[in-house]
């Protein structure tokens, strides 16, 4: 957790010094031209680069081992998020642009040529175009830390659909995700909500399968295994499916939050039609169209399909499903856990 964040600090700290970097850069070259005889602009432009320099490398630097020394999700995530391909397109740009000032501003230090109007203007244009792009970077960055992802003009490329029969083949049975999945927090106990026998015989009597085909008896309770770092519970269960599966509210009630998360990746938070439990689904792949927070939902409605959003392995989309007792609705991410496992069973055998 510390290395953790660490990374991601020295991360941001790097962005912010490069842009500062390549900014001043622009600024003394832009000086430079208005006053060509001032040696004092061309080497505030030397420092502002040596700035800009330091700042990519350790830019870089803390990127990949993010990656690759796993704090952040896994790197098969990355790969097979398009939002962070377009990211490190833009990196790529940025260094390519970068070849020709570099060299240019290297010779200039070294004295082995002299700064000329034309040369001094084309590096100011291409520091403030890098500018622009790493502000587009920054947004791409932002945009893969909440989950987006920007779908693949075919709905699963071969790879993918290989990837997912795999990981439905050989999980489905016990239910169980590989383990570079971290899960969301969802509904804490507040220490309050108590959980009687009327709570779980009436969520039997009212539940519905989530997902269409659900045989829960193949599954098994996984609400008990420690996550994220053994540090709690997972307190839901996890149905492994292929991605873009529908998922049915479980019981009728309404909407109370369509929520996105690190950990969660899209969610709905929902009431059931008593108004006693929180439902939650997660990792969803996107909404079902019109969902919108306080929609009335019906037992066994589309609400979403499922994905792999937030901190779940891209290889093995599933859907995460939480229950909670709660004692005020209105406080969606908060109650008393329930394991979903022994309602659906109960459910699945009444019918
Ligand atoms: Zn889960």
């Amino acid at each position: 957790m510390t290395l953790r964040l660490v990374l991601a600090w020295l991360h941001l700290l790097a962005l912010a010094v490069g842009i500062g970097g390549v900014w001043s850069r622009a600024r003394a070259l832009d000086d430079s031209l208005r006053n060509p005889e001032d040696p004092r602009a061309i080497r505030r432009a030397l420092i502002g680069g040596a700035w800009w320099g330091i700042a990519t490398v350790a830019w870089l630097a803390t990127g990949l081992w993010r990656v690759f020394a796993g704090t952040e999700k896994a790197p098969s995530y990355y790969v097979a998020n398009n939002v962070f391909a377009i990211k490190m397109a833009l990196f790529m740009v940025v260094l390519a642009l970068e070849i020709w000032p570099s060299t240019t501003l290297l010779r200039w230090r070294r004295k082995t040529s002299e700064p000329n109007a034309r040369d001094v203007g084309r590096i100011e244009i291409i520091s403030y175009v890098q500018c622009a792009l790493v502000a587009g970077m920054a947004l791409a960055a932002v945009a893969t830390a909440r989950g987006y992802d920007v779908p693949s003009t075919a709905p699963l490329a071969p790879s993918d659909s290989a990837a997912v029969a795999d990981s439905v083949q050989a999980s489905t049975p016990a239910g169980r995700v590989d383990s570079t999945e971290d899960d969301p927090p969802i509904p804490l106990p507040s220490g309050t909500e108590v959980v009687t026998q009327a709570d779980i015989d009436l969520l039997v009597r009212e539940i519905a399968m989530p997902l269409d085909g659900l045989d829960p008896t193949t599954l098994h309770s996984n609400f008990d295994e420690r996550r994220g770092g053994g540090t709690r519970e997972h307190q839901a269960l996890d149905i492994m499916a292929p991605r873009g599966t529908p998922i049915r509210s479980a019981t009728s009630g309404r909407v109370l939050k369509l929520f996105r998360s690190m950990n969660g990746g899209l969610m709905v938070y929902a009431a059931d039609s008593s108004e006693r439990f929180v439902l939650m689904y997660a990792h969803l792949d996107r909404y079902a169209p019109d969902l919108t927070d306080s929609t009335r939902i019906a037992r066994g409605q589309v609400i979403g399909f499922v994905g792999s959003t937030g901190n779940a392995s891209p290889n093995a989309p599933h859907l995460h499903f939480a229950i909670a007792r709660s004692a005020d609705v209105k406080r969606w991410s908060r109650g008393k856990a329930i394991d979903p496992w022994p309602i659906l069973v109960g459910a699945a055998g009444m019918r």
